[in-house]
């Protein structure tokens, strides 16, 4: 069983990214694309971990954990991009290699652990509504700092959304700015998982090193309740 067109649209992003990547004058080598495959079933992952794809992101943890499970033969990198509530956070642990939405002094005390390190991006919320993800600027450095004083943590760096209504390469720009704010405090954390499906290339642009692309990949997501 294969899905129409997953390939060739595979294919089309993967051709835009070494494009992009050469008009900024970087090395392809340097971004990781993350297929984001929420709400599809894990026969999609499947399909795509054939294509060549080691990297898949999920937002909500019920759907990433039952996937995860399922296709723990695989050897796939799980990324979660989305909100992590406090109480499931040593689970998200469980089957996450990399969490992207560290937005908040309880989570980082939350997934605090003894246990063998997580990477983690810290996320900066760019627009002046609180109600989305992610810390705002103002708010940056403390979390930052408690994040790299959690045990079993590793900041790569900072992740963000560009809002609708602004030209994403100006946000992503405000995001490689903010990151040079706290290199002083994070010499380590340059990484920046910025860029989706509409705007990937104007993040690599701006120094994205990792992509977090779905619909663009995976064709429209299936309804959901
Ligand atoms: C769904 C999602 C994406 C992928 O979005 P597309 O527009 O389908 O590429 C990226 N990042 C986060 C945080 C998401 O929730």
């Amino acid at each position: 069983m294969s899905t129409p067109g997953l390939h060739e649209r595979l294919e089309t992003v993967r051709a835009g990214i070494a494009d992009a990547a050469r008009l900024a004058g970087r090395s392809v080598d340097t971004i990781t694309p993350i297929v984001v495959t929420k709400f599809h079933p894990a026969s999609l992952v499947r399909e795509l971990a054939g294509l060549g794809v080691h990297d898949v992101g999920e937002n909500r943890h019920q759907e990433a954990q039952a996937k995860a499970a399922e296709l723990a033969d695989l050897g796939l990198t799980w990324h979660f991009v989305g909100q992590v509530q406090g109480k499931k956070a040593r689970q998200v642990r469980g089957y996450a290699s990399v969490i992207h939405s560290v937005d908040r002094e309880s989570l980082v005390t939350a997934l605090a652990s003894d246990e063998s390190g997580i990477d983690c991006f810290v996320q900066v919320n760019l627009t002046a509504d609180p109600g989305r993800g992610g810390v705002e600027p103002a708010r940056l450095e403390p979390l930052v700092e408690a994040v790299l004083a959690a045990p079993g943590l590793r900041l790569l760096g900072l992740m963000a959304v560009a809002p609708l209504g602004e030209e994403p390469r100006r946000a992503f720009a405000r995001v490689r700015a903010l990151s040079e704010r706290v290199r002083p405090l994070a010499p380590e954390a340059t990484a920046l998982s910025m860029g989706m499906s509409l705007d990937y290339a104007e993040a690599i642009a701006e120094g994205a090193t990792h992509l977090r692309i779905g619909t663009a990949i995976t064709g429209n997501r299936p309804a959901h309740g």
